[in-house]
C-alpha cells in the first residue's frame, strides 16, 4: 500500500467513512450511512476498504462509483444520530437481507476485518501488542517484526442428492424443529475441500457421498468463515443423524419440498444465504414460501 495513503484519503473531500461498533453499522432508509471523512476525528485506527465500483443508493452524486471508503471501528455506537428516527444500527444478518448489493458487500468486508482486528491485537509468537499497517490489512509485531494477515476459515456446505434425485436436508439440534438446511462444516488442516465434503456428510448423516462438485461461495464472517458450496451424490439413501449437530434428516423430492415449504411445515434458509442458493440449484428455480413472517 502506498505510503501516506491513509493521510491522503482522510483529507480528500470525496472520502466516506463507514462506522462499525460491536458488528453493527448505521443505516438510513435501507442504505448504509456513510459520513464525510472531514466530519470525523480520526483518533482510532482506520481500515481502508477500497473504492466502490458502483454508486451508492444515498443522495444523488454523494457516493459515485469510485468513492474511497474507510472503516472506523468504534468501541460503542456513536450517538450523533440520537433522536433521528430514520437512522438504525444494524448487524450483518439484517444487512444481508435489507441492504442493496453494494452496501451488503461493504458490510461483509467491514464485519470480517473488524472481527479480525478485535481478536488479533497481540503477536501470536511473543504476545506483544501489534501495530496496524498497510491501511489496516496487516498487523506487525514491533519486537520480532513478524507480519500477521487477516485470516479466513474455509467451511464446506453441500447439497446431497440420491439416485432418485432427492435432496437430503438436516435439522440442527439448536434450531426450531421446522428448520431444515444443507449440511456444513469446517475444513480441517491438511484436508482438501472435496475430502471435507465427504467427511462432514458422513459424520453428520452417515451418508457416503461421491463426486463433490464446486458451485460457488459466500463470505460468512461469523467470525471469519468462507462458505464453499458443493453438490455431491449419495452412494445410498440410508441417513442417520449424528445426534449432536444434526437432530433430524429428511430426503425430499421436489414435490415434497414444494408442499412442505408452502404449508409452513418446513422452513428453509433465507434468500440471502448460500444454503438457499444451493437448494434452489437442485430445485431448478425459486421456491415459494407462505406469506407472512417465518418462525
Ligand atoms: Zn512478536
Amino acid at each position: 500500500m502506498t505510503p501516506g495513503l491513509m493521510e491522503r484519503l482522510w483529507s480528500a473531500p470525496g472520502t466516506k467513512v463507514m462506522l462499525i461498533a460491536h458488528g453493527r453499522s448505521p443505516v438510513r432508509d435501507s442504505s448504509l450511512l456513510l459520513v464525510d471523512a472531514a466530519s470525523i476525528d480520526p483518533t482510532r485506527t482506520p481500515v481502508y476498504l477500497g473504492h466502490t465500483t458502483v454508486a451508492g443508493a444515498g443522495p444523488a452524486g454523494s457516493e459515485p462509483a469510485g468513492t474511497d471508503v474507510v472503516l472506523l471501528m468504534l468501541k460503542e455506537p456513536s450517538n450523533q444520530w440520537e433522536g433521528d428516527e430514520s437512522v438504525r444500527w444494524i448487524g450483518l444478518r439484517e444487512a444481508a437481507t435489507e441492504l442493496p448489493a453494494r452496501d451488503a458487500a461493504l458490510f461483509v468486508e467491514a464485519a470480517a476485518i473488524a472481527n479480525w482486528h478485535a481478536t488479533h491485537t497481540h503477536c501470536p509468537r511473543c504476545g506483544t501488542p501489534t501495530d496496524v499497517e498497510s491501511g489496516g490489512w496487516v498487523r506487525r509485531c514491533p519486537v520480532d517484526n513478524s507480519e500477521h494477515f487477516p485470516r479466513t476459515d474455509p467451511a464446506i456446505i453441500a447439497t446431497v442428492i440420491d439416485e432418485n434425485d432427492r435432496l437430503l436436508l438436516g435439522s440442527s439440534a439448536q434450531w426450531s424443529n421446522k428448520r431444515f438446511s444443507t449440511l456444513a462444516g469446517f475444513v480441517e488442516p491438511g484436508e482438501s475441500l472435496e475430502a471435507a465434503v465427504i467427511r462432514e456428510i458422513a459424520e453428520e448423516s452417515g451418508v457416503r457421498v461421491h463426486s463433490p462438485r464446486y458451485l460457488g461461495s459466500q463470505p460468512w464472517p461469523f467470525p471469519a468463515s468462507l462458505m464453499l458450496g458443493f453438490t455431491a451424490r449419495a452412494h445410498s439413501a440410508e441417513a442417520v443423524p449424528d445426534g449432536v449437530e444434526i437432530s433430524d434428516l429428511r430426503w425430499f423430492t421436489r414435490q415434497e419440498l414444494t408442499e412442505a415449504v408452502g404449508s409452513g411445515e418446513v422452513v428453509i434458509a433465507s434468500g440471502a444465504s448460500i444454503a438457499r442458493s444451493l437448494i434452489e440449484h437442485w430445485y431448478g428455480g425459486p421456491i415459494a414460501e407462505p406469506a407472512g413472517p417465518q418462525p
